[in-house]
């Protein structure tokens, strides 16, 4: 199992929360990108032990501002350089309000099945604080002409937003599930340093979630969820019975991606490699004729493979299969696990669940403290 991630680093503006590394460049520097991102391709195919794809996964910024042409250069060249598997999982992060009906007709002649949507909230009041660029009503619109389609449909909401109490935030989950949707991400608000929120937040023009508020609202999501038939399989993730992300779920079982894009990462089971984060500098670096290919790289220890083990599983309603994490890293290590892992069992934060093989994964109740219980079982060096 291989999976491919394309980093779009476009926005058409920036939103009042976000810290991630985006531009607002116009068409001649999109050209460029893509037209790099497709030499990365070529540069790096041998990068995957395993040249069939099984997921693949567009992300951004905004890579529903691609046009036709980028996009079919993009899937040309990966189709002539890797195998897609049938059932391959195909997504592309959209923003609501460019899913048009010739966006659909567009994406018809792509191997995309499935769209990731940042909603963030249904209350058009708050979408304009934190700078959105769609309102409600284009939600409502993009999922009626994806569903027509026949998309797997995803959407991102955010809790703790500024002025939102846990009534708005109810009325927010039962717009979304009350939409033919497959999946649902909900995320808390993280006032980042250097964003127009965090800027506000200082000047006190917006107020911050208390954690009780938090919590509620955490708690009122997976009910939500469960009572409308989204299971939760991760921590922020929930899905109908098989729609689960298979790319995003490959992150935490350990599957091998090729990252290709400013900033994005590649993971082979021995080493992380990512690519200069900023455009500019990923252009200069990248695209060498000659094949080079410039990123940097970490050799995982055996201590940082045992911590990173314990963190993507733990985040997975599954939680963490023993069987594997002995067979990767010594029975010493699993024998380490459990026994740090027994405060936390006493606690009823973490349990064994045997079906159909041990796992160690959080309770319910472990949930709502799982960063505290995760770095404690982590190895210090
Ligand atoms: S669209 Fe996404 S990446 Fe772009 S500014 Fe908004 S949150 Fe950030």
């Amino acid at each position: 199992m291989s999976g491919l991630y394309l980093h779009i680093p476009f926005c058409k503006s920036r939103c009042h929360y976000c810290n991630f590394f985006s531009t607002l460049l116009a068409a001649p520097q999109r050209k460029a990108y893509t037209r790099t991102l497709c030499l990365e391709m070529e540069h790096r195919t041998g990068y995957l032990a395993d040249s069939v794809l099984h997921t693949v996964y567009l992300g951004g910024g905004t890579p529903s501002l691609l046009s036709a042409d980028e996009l079919g250069q993009l899937f040309a060249t990966m189709e002539r350089l890797f195998h897609l598997a049938p059932q391959a999982e195909v997504t592309l992060e959209a923003n609501p309000n460019d899913i048009t009906a010739d966006y659909v007709s567009l994406l018809a002649d792509t191997p995309v099945n499935r769209i990731s949507m940042g909603v963030q909230s249904f209350h058009d009041d708050t979408l304009r604080i934190i700078g959105r660029r769609h309102r409600a009503a284009d939600v409502h619109r993009a999922v009626d002409l994806l569903s027509q389609r026949g998309y797997n449909i995803s959407l991102d909401l955010i809790y703790g937003l500024p002025g939102q109490d846990l009534r708005a935030w109810s009325d927010d989950l039962r717009e979304a599930l009350s939409l033919p949707i497959h999946h649902l991400s909900a995320y808390a608000l993280s006032y980042e340093e250097g964003t127009p929120l965090h800027r506000m937040l200082e000047q006190g023009l917006v107020k911050e979630a208390d954690d009780e508020t938090s919590l509620a609202m955490y708690e009122r999501l997976i009910d939500r969820c469960e009572q409308a038939g989204l299971q939760q399989y991760e921590i922020s993730n929930f899905a109908r019975p098989g729609r689960h992300s298979r790319h995003n779920s490959s992150y935490w079982t350990d599957t091998p991606y090729l990252g290709v894009g400013a900033g994005a990462h590649s993971y082979d089971g021995d080493s992380r490699q990512w690519n200069p984060g900023d455009f500019e500098g990923y252009l200069r670096t990248q695209g060498d004729v000659e094949g080079h290919h410039f990123c940097e790289k970490e050799l995982l220890t055996d201590s940082m493979k045992y911590n990173e083990a314990i963190m993507k599983g733990l985040r997975t309603r599954t939680g963490i299969c023993l069987d594997h994490f002995r067979l990767r890293l010594g029975e010493e290590a699993c024998r380490r696990l459990l026994a740090s892992a027994r405060p936390h069992l006493e606690r009823h934060l973490l349990e064994l669940s045997r079906d159909p093989a041990a796992h160690l994964r959080l309770t319910r109740k472990g949930l709502f403290v799982s960063d505290g219980i995760i770095s404690d079982l982590f190895l210090t060096d």
